[in-house]
Parts: C-alpha cells; structure tokens; sequence
C-alpha cells in the first residue's frame, strides 16, 4: 500500500487485496479458521514467526480489509475491528491502561459510555473524572500525577458542543498522557482528530460508517504501537471481535461515507436554519449556526457541520412529546446516523436515568428534542415536524 490516493479513493479502493477469483467487490470470508500447508507453517503461523490467517477471532481477510481501510481515512498506522462502539472503548481502556491510572472525560458522554467509565472502569482500579468539554482549563486542572488517558466526544450529544482537540491534545502530551476521541458523530470524512493532535480514535461504526443502519460494529484507530499491538493483543485474547459480515457491510458503508455526509450536513444545516426561524421553536443547537458559541472553532477543525441537529420547543415535556407523536415518517429511535431521519427526546430516553440535578447540568431540559437527520428529501422531513410545531402555536 504505498501508492496514497485522496480520501474519496482510499474509501473505495484501498485496504482490500483481491484474490485470484478476480472479484470486483470484496469478498467475505465466512470462515472461523484457516488451513495450513504443512506442521511447519502452521507453527509459525501460532507463534507470530509467519504472517497469514490463524482463525477468525483476530486474523480474517474481511475484517482486515475493513480495518486498513478506516486506517487509511483517518490517517492512522493501524486499525482494531471490534464487535461494537463499546467493544472499542473497552478494548481501548483494558490495553491501554495500568491498574491506578487516572482517567479525564469529558461530561456528557454517550450514556453506555458514561456508565461503563463509572461502573466497571473505577472498578477495575481506574478513576475517572469529568471535565467540562469546551473549558480546556476544566481539564487541566482535573489532572492529577497519575492521569494517563483524556476521552472525549466531539460534538457532544445531543447539545453540539465542541472540544478543541489541539489543545486538548497539548494537554494531554504535557501531562504524559493520551488523547483518546470518539469521532463517530463526524466520522473521518468531517474531522480527522489524528491531524489535530489526538492519539487514538475511537468509532461506533453502527452509525454513519454502516449509514443504514443494520449492523453493530466498532473500531480503535492510532498507530502501530498502542493499537497494532497492545489492543490488538487484547483482542486476540479476549475476543471482542468483528465479524466478517459486519466488516463486509462496513466497507461498504466506506464506500459511500463521504456523499452520504455532505448530504446529512446540508439538510441538517437547512432544517437548522428553519428551525431557527420557527416561532414554536426557542433555541437551535448546530455548529453550522453562526450564533453557535463554537461556530468559529467547528470551521477549523471541521470540513462541515455535522448531521445532527437539537432545539428546545416553547412549553415543555408535553409539547416535545406531542412533536414527537405527530410525526408519520421520522422514526422515533435514539440511533444515528441512518438514512432515515431519527428524532429522540434526550430527557427521558438517553438521559431519562440522570438525576433531576445531573440532568440540569447537563443542560438536557423537558423541552429539548434531537432530530439526526436523514437522507430523506429535506422539504418531507420539514413537514413531519410541522404538523406537531404548528400545533404548539395553535394550542397557545
Ligand atoms: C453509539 C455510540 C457509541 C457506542 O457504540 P455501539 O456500537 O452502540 O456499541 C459510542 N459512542 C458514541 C458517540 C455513540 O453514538
């Protein structure tokens, strides 16, 4: 793989070797081992002595093709296939950290995420503080001597707030530790955190990688040492590994990530501008929105916008719900990143097991809806969501 191509390529062509049945599109490998010539190879197969397919747990053509090619979008040295986003996360902090390594993270994480920090992490000897993520000094000063690892999600869900990865990156390099970035609501072909500093990238490839939103998968980004060997090793051992289906149906979704994005970043901007000028709406959350606090930030280190968009409706839960309740077409679900559009209502389904308080200070207020929006025609997705507006305003 020397020859280096632009990222519109890299997501069609590389990663992937064809084998001698000429294929045009890559092939699965629906196949838990492989075979061996002889004793010998299959000795030095085991024991790393020779490259080439063991078994399906940590060696498969598919996954790998998979795994080069994110590798080659996000200008990482190596890649690490897991069974889902949180198999990435896991993997990433079980290799990457010692017993009594302290842990940075910014507030408002991906709930599964948030819980598996509080719950198993702090048990398995590894705390974790939080950090406001758009206040760099926040995280400086919840350093402390034995920090190892700062994990961020940049935008957050569902507010859109932003992370400066440089300077996230700088702290961390200062303080011994790494930068860890879950880039799954811009994907690589919006921001690649690797240029901006961070040392690893995390992906739930369920969302804008698949982009239909029929397969669970995950990945770990960053170079040879820490994720080509130490997470790889872990997975190889423990196992949560990608399967060659899921791979298949990931680099596909390679394929088409770029065009799919820049069509979810224009009709979320439009719908973002509309929104905006609504009179049942109060308050839009979009980087693409000049009045967003980190509109200037996003410009510089974002190629665009982004797909998700959220607001805040005038009235309360029961206005949300009734906006949610008058939709026909948009699916009420909290996943992301489909080509249909989605709408949730962050305060009691992904942030419904917060508290009162935690929930107030995460900003996440009865009012508040989040729409990711789809691939559907932007003027059909407009008029779903006016039926339950336009309802607001007659009811007042
Ligand atoms: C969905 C998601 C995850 C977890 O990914 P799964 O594939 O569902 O395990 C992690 N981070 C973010 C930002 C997500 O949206």
């Amino acid at each position: 793989m020397t020859q280096s191509y632009d990222f519109s390529t890299d997501a069609i062509r590389s990663g992937y070797q064809r084998t001698e049945e000429g294929e045009n599109s890559e092939a699965i490998f629906a196949t838990s081992s492989f075979v061996f010539e002889n004793a010998a190879q299959a000795a030095d197969r085991f024991t790393n002595n020779a490259p080439g397919n063991v078994y399906s747990r940590f060696t498969n053509p598919t996954v790998r093709a998979f795994e080069r090619r994110l590798a080659a979008l996000e200008g990482g040295e190596a890649c690490v296939a897991t069974s889902s986003g949180m198999a990435a996360i896991m993997a990433c902090c079980v290799a990457l950290l010692e017993p009594g390594d302290h842990v940075v993270a910014s507030s408002g994480l991906f709930g599964s995420t948030l819980q598996f920090f509080k719950k198993y992490l702090t048990r398995m000897g590894n705390p974790v503080d939080f950090a406001k993520i758009d206040q760099p000094s926040d995280w400086q000063s919840k350093i402390n001597s034995r920090t190892r690892l700062l994990f961020v999600e940049t935008p957050s869900n569902p507010l859109t707030q932003l992370a400066d990865v440089k300077a996230l990156a700088s702290i961390a390099h200062e303080n011994n530790a790494i930068l860890v970035v879950d880039n799954c609501f811009c994907t690589p072909a919006l921001q690649r955190p690797l240029e901006l500093g961070a040392d690893i990238v995390i992906h739930s490839a369920t969302k804008f990688i698949d982009g239909q939103g029929r397969c669970v998968g995950g990945a770990v980004v960053g170079d040879s040492k820490r994720v080509g060997e130490n997470v790889y090793g872990f997975l190889r051992t423990a196992g949560p590994t990608m399967s060659a289906f899921n791979a298949w149906v990931f680099l596909k979704g390679l394929e088409t990530l770029e065009i799919r994005m820049q069509r979810h970043c224009q009709s979320a901007g439009e719908i973002a501008h509309w929104l905006q000028a609504h009179p049942a709406v109060d308050q839009v959350y979009y980087p693409g929105l000049t009045d967003h606090p980190q509109h200037q930030l996003c410009l510089e280190q974002q190629s665009d916008f982004g797909g998700v968009v959220s607001f805040e409706v005038k009235g309360a839960k029961e206005q949300a719900w009734s906006v949610i309740d008058n939709t026909r077409m948009l699916s009420i679900t909290a996943n992301l990143g489909d080509a249909k559009s989605t709408i949730t209502h962050p305060a009691t389904t992904t942030h419904g097991r917060l508290s009162d308080s935690d929930r107030a200070e995460a900003g996440i207020t009865p009012s508040l809806l989040r729409v990711a929006v789809g691939l559907e025609s932007v003027a059909d997705i407009k008029r779903d969501l006016s039926r339950g507006l336009d309802l607001i305003l007659s009811d007042r």
